[in-house]
């Protein structure tokens, strides 16, 4: 069975063209997945029903599993998703007065092994499908909608997700086969329709795959810095020893000739006494000279058996002032969905336990 969800609009196009279907029936089929969230080819009925009958032979629209459903006091909600043999992956929704976030994993676990993140630290199980990415949103859309969420824009007839970060489990980039068609999906005018700059990728910094992005599909753009050294973030994100400042900070100068905003956001997880100091912020704001750029300080979310403890309040204002002094934007992250373990770098830690259980059960089968 084809899964809807996994074609980009072209390939959907395409599908149907070589079933002899006219170009205005890939627009139809995709306003009915794609906006008005159906999950049964039975009720998309503006379709003729040789269409319907061949469709609901041959394809199925076809979401990620929901293990899990939890609400935070602060209206964060986490679907926890079942992403096959024992991995589940995360999207999180975060609301706001004039906007609905959803958070997206792109990958079951993460090569990259960054030092203060949960995800890195167990491992990388296998990249999402274009499928499972575009199902977070499907999913979470349909659920909001279901739930009758009281928001001004849904009630004008907009989707409840109306901003997409790919700020969850995985490194995007990594898997930028399955994620630019996805990100295709969310720009679509017949399917989610946002607007480039209401997408934002986050990526950890893989150079070339930020021109590829650039050049390919130019959304929002967010780069995990984290340290103003070489030295210090060669062990803090790992991935700058393939790629050191020096060419990140060009790969972003490059991206601002396309990106839809005028500046790159750069997150900075504050990590006491590591990357925290006054000598860290107006190192920080010497690199970046030659980048439009906003910095978004990002209060360290601890996890079981992490070495890294979170930096104060007064310290991170201290941080931010001296950014802001240079002349640079500067916004703290509240930290939301403390509470159900949603905040960022925090995902999936129980799945993590899963994995290295089904690990140990691998390793009896083979010793048996
Ligand atoms: N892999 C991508 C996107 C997912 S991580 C990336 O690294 O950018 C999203 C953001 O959460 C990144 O800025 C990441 O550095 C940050 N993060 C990871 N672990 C964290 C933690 N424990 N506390 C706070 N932020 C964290
Ligand atoms: Fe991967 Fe991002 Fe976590 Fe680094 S911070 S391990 S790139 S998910």
């Amino acid at each position: 069975m084809q899964n809807l969800l996994d074609l980009e609009p072209a390939a959907l196009a395409r599908w149907l063209a070589e079933r002899g279907e006219k170009p205005f029936r890939a627009r139809q089929v995709s306003r009915w997945v794609h906006q008005r969230f159906a999950a049964d080819i039975a009720s998309m009925t503006d379709l003729a029903k040789p269409l319907r009958a061949s469709l609901a032979r041959e394809a199925e629209v076809r979401a990620p599993q929901v293990l899990g459903d939890t609400t935070a006091p602060d209206g964060t909600r986490k679907w926890l998703l079942d992403a096959g043999r024992g991995n589940a992956v995360e999207a999180v929704y975060i609301p706001e007065d004039d906007r609905g976030t959803l958070c997206i994993s792109s990958q079951a676990g993460c090569a990259l092994d960054c030092a203060f993140c949960s995800t890195g630290k167990q491992g990388f199980n296998r990249n999402l499908t274009t499928g499972e990415i575009v199902g977070q949103l499907w999913h979470a859309n349909r659920a909001l909608l279901a739930d009758e969420i009281d928001a001004a824009w849904v009630e004008a007839g907009r989707a409840p997700i109306t901003n997409v970060v790919m700020m969850g489990m995985g490194e995007p980039l990594a898997n930028f086969d399955n994620v630019v068609p996805a990100l295709r999906l969310f720009l679509d005018d017949n399917a989610y329709g946002l607007s480039r700059r209401r997408v934002t990728l986050s990526t950890s910094g893989l150079v070339p795959w930020i021109d590829r992005l650039r050049d390919e599909c130019p959304v929002a753009l967010a780069v995990s810095l984290h340290a103003p050294t070489d030295a210090l973030r060669d062990r803090l994100v790992p991935i700058n020893r393939k790629h050191p400042l020096a060419s990140l900070m060009a790969a972003c100068t490059r991206y601002l000739d396309k990106a839809p905003r005028d500046f790159i956001t750069f997150e900075y997880v504050m990590l006491e006494d590591v990357n925290d100091s006054d000598q860290h912020a107006r190192e920080l704001l010497g690199i970046t000279q030659r980048v439009r750029c906003k910095f978004n300080l990002i209060p360290f979310n601890p996890f079981p058996a992490t070495e890294f403890t979170r930096t104060s309040p007064e310290r991170i204002r201290r941080f931010a002032e001296i950014l802001q002094r240079g002349g640079v934007t500067v916004t703290t992250r509240k930290t939301r969905g403390d509470d159900i373990a949603a905040a960022c770098g925090q995902l999936a830690g129980d799945v993590a336990d899963r994995t290295r259980r089904q690990a140990f059960y691998r390793l009896k089968e083979v010793r048996a």
